[in-house]
This record gives C-alpha cells, sequence and structure tokens, in this order.
C-alpha cells in the first residue's frame, strides 16, 4: 500500500482490536509476552471465523484470566488440569475448537502428568505453552524451565543441577511421542518471532479444525518483573539466555 501522507501514515499505525479480543485493561506488566499471544490468538479466531465455536481453557498462573481478555467461551481448570479438562471438553463437544493456555508451573511442574498423557493419547486439541523461565504470577520463582545459574526467588544463588536438575525442554520431551501432530518452539521477542508465532497457532488451530490431533506450541515470553528487568532488556535477554537452550523451530508437522 502507497502510504501519501502522514496523516494516512497515522492512521495505519492506529491500534486496532480484533473483535475476539474484549476492550478491557489487562493485568499483564508492562513488557510482557502475554499480551502478544493473547492478541495473536484473538486475531486468529477473527480470521478462522471461529469465535462461536471456541472453548479456551484457562489455567492457573498469569494466564488465568485469559477467558475474560478473549471473547469466547472459557473454562477455568485446577492447577496442571489444562490438557485433562480440554480432553473431556473436546470428546463431549467434538465440533468446538478446544485450546489450552498454559505456563511453566501449570504445564511441567503439577501438570506434566496431564501434559504427557494427553500429548500420548493424541487428543485433538491445541496447547499453548508459554514459557518465561519463572514462575510469574507468585513472584518469580524457580520452574522446571527455569535456566541452569538463573536467579529467582527460589534459587538466589543461580540455579544449580545438582539440586534442581536440568531445565526441561518441553518440546523436545513431547517429540519422543508418536501420537503429537505438530509441535514448535517459537518467541515473541522480535517481530520475526511474533510472526512465526502466529503462523505456528494457526497451524495448530488448522490441525484441530481439519481433526488431525494433538498440536503443541511452545512460546518463549518475557517476564520483565519475574526476571527483575526493564521490558528491553527482557526482550534481549531472550535472545541471549533463553533462544541458545531452547532453539526455536519446528520439531514435528505432520
Ligand atoms: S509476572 Fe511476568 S508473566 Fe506475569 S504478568 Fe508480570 S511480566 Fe507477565
Amino acid at each position: 500500500m502507497q502510504l501519501n501522507t502522514k496523516n494516512q501514515l497515522q492512521e495505519n499505525l492506529i491500534f486496532t482490536r480484533p473483535s475476539s479480543l474484549n476492550a478491557r485493561p489487562h493485568h499483564f506488566c508492562p513488557g510482557c509476552g502475554h499480551g502478544i499471544v493473547h492478541r495473536l490468538l484473538a486475531e486468529l479466531i477473527d480470521e478462522f471465523d471461529i469465535r462461536q465455536n471456541i472453548i479456551l481453557v484457562a489455567p492457573v498462573g498469569c494466564g488465568v484470566l485469559a477467558y475474560f481478555y478473549i471473547n469466547v467461551d472459557g473454562c477455568e481448570a485446577a492447577h496442571g488440569r489444562v490438557p485433562a479438562v480440554a480432553t473431556g471438553l473436546k470428546r463431549v463437544h467434538p465440533d468446538n475448537i478446544v485450546i489450552g493456555y498454559q505456563g511453566d508451573g501449570d504445564l511441567l511442574a503439577i501438570g506434566i502428568a496431564e501434559t504427557i498423557h494427553a500429548a500420548n493419547r493424541g487428543e485433538n486439541i491445541t496447547i499453548i505453552f508459554i514459557n518465561n523461565a519463572l514462575y510469574g504470577m507468585t513472584g518469580g520463582q524457580m520452574a522446571p524451565t527455569s535456566l541452569v545459574g538463573q536467579k529467582t526467588k527460589t534459587s538466589p544463588y543461580g540455579r544449580s543441577v545438582e539440586e534442581a536438575g536440568y531445565p526441561l525442554k518441553a518440546c523436545e520431551l513431547l517429540a519422543t511421542l508418536a501420537a503429537p501432530v505438530f509441535i514448535e518452539r517459537t518467541s515473541v521477542h522480535s517481530i520475526k518471532q511474533i510472526i512465526k508465532t502466529k503462523k505456528a497457532i494457526k497451524k495448530g488451530l488448522s490441525n484441530q479444525i481439519k481433526g488431525k490431533g494433538y498440536s503443541f506450541i511452545e512460546v518463549l515470553s518475557m517476564c520483565p518483573t519475574g526476571w527483575g528487568m526493564k521490558p528491553q532488556a527482557a526482550v534481549e535477554w531472550i535472545e541471549t539466555h533463553m533462544v541458545p537452550y531452547y532453539a526455536l523451530g519446528n520439531l514435528r508437522d505432520r
């Protein structure tokens, strides 16, 4: 599109809210990645025109109010039980699109059993996993995803392998299973990666619409508050610290 005037340019930069995103102030901290993923999901729900068909299963954690911000039917699961609740909903309502939205603690700590078993059964659901390398909502404690040496509220000297083991790689873990049809790790720390994240979530939704089976999208996401950093530093920390350990890319696409 040709932009001729300053006014035209400004008009095109005006924030347009996807109709699936509620006009509500959100509780996320400045620079948090959750808001970006919420917007991408809302845009895709609009693009697929499936708003009336979605059931969004929210976690315990900073993503707890996902269904409050995204204008769809929603259900709150007990801590870690998103994949189990999503399984039940999908089996009872096979024509609905069931999306699970989870963070590190919900998906990989208290909920790791549900995560593995739902993936192993190849449930026809779409799971979006927000990896910000600690527990954000409860104040920044060490998570299964915290990096070796990472200082958190419960690892003030840095995560030690001797005491806490290695950070869990959700995508690689699930890629050992036969059933999942789509597994990809993306990030929201750059425009390029945000575009890739949207594409990956789109694929995950499209797989479910086509009845293909279980799709898993992990998104590396900024948590400036938990990391004790300014938003720009948090963006850089993903690039310098998280991406070298959590390699971005597709692990499966059937
Ligand atoms: S604590 Fe972290 S993950 Fe939670 S809203 Fe704040 S920045 Fe986002």
